[in-house]
């Protein structure tokens, strides 16, 4: 079921694995139905080399596993995905990576302070990646720490462990993952080379006033018939 969905979830995996994202099996992937609510999820244990969509398993809401071929399973951070499902009724996909400038700050637990403009493409008003508390990768603890989070934006990262992204679909999520991990890289450089001295901070003001240029003349954007 749902074989649509299973190959969409395959490709951003593989997409992710190709950027740089995710590595040696790392990175989890999933896409919720909007019809039945399920939710198809990458396995646990298997590189993005190997993964088909015949991998790709179906759970419900409740963790249980509608689907799953011999030898699969779901991811051990499903419960991570299904609790984003499940405080963010809009959220349709949900990425959790390791990627290395962001996992560094998840490690030394410190949040990213909105630097630049993409910090406004991730959902906090602020335009802060904020650091879920630690909880053991794989349990509920985990899954839980991401409430309060993830209700404010939509990426965050997972205290000594790594990083989620949620979506209305699944490139965005994947989106946001690519600002994530360029914004931490970002941040990490400029206090390189300011000796640790923390960045200007864009205020949320500033961000709330950004529009397209209203001086282009955009002709092919007219409501006339
Ligand atoms: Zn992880």
């Amino acid at each position: 079921m749902l074989e649509e969905l299973k190959k969409e979830v395959v490709a951003i995996a593989r997409q992710a694995e190709a950027s740089g994202l995710c590595r040696h099996k790392s990175g989890n992937f999933s896409i919720r139905d909007e019809k039945t609510g399920y939710v198809v999820v990458t396995p646990a244990g298997v590189g993005r080399e190997e993964l088909t969509y015949y991998d790709i398993c179906v759970v419900d809401g409740k963790a249980n596993v509608l689907e799953a071929i011999p030898g699969r399973k779901p991811t051990s951070e499903l419960l991570l995905h299904l609790k984003a499902y499940a405080i963010r009724p809009e959220v349709m996909a949900g990425l959790h990576t390791h990627s290395r400038f962001a996992t560094a700050f998840a490690v030394v637990n410190k949040e990213i302070p909105a630097i630049v403009y993409e910090g406004a493409a991730l959902g906090g008003a602020e335009g802060i990646i904020p650091v879920a508390p630690y909880g053991r990768p794989g349990t509920s603890a985990l899954a839980e720490s991401i409430t309060g989070p993830i209700k404010k934006a939509d990426a965050a990262l997972l205290e000594s462990h790594g990083v989620i992204t949620v979506a209305e679909n699944a490139k965005d999520a994947l989106l946001k993952a690519h600002y994530v991990e360029e914004i931490a890289e970002i941040y990490y450089r400029a206090l390189m080379i300011s000796g640790g001295k923390e960045p200007a901070i864009i205020a949320p003001e500033e961000f709330a006033q950004w529009q397209y240029p209203p001086e282009f003349k955009l002709h092919n954007h007219t409501t006339k018939a």
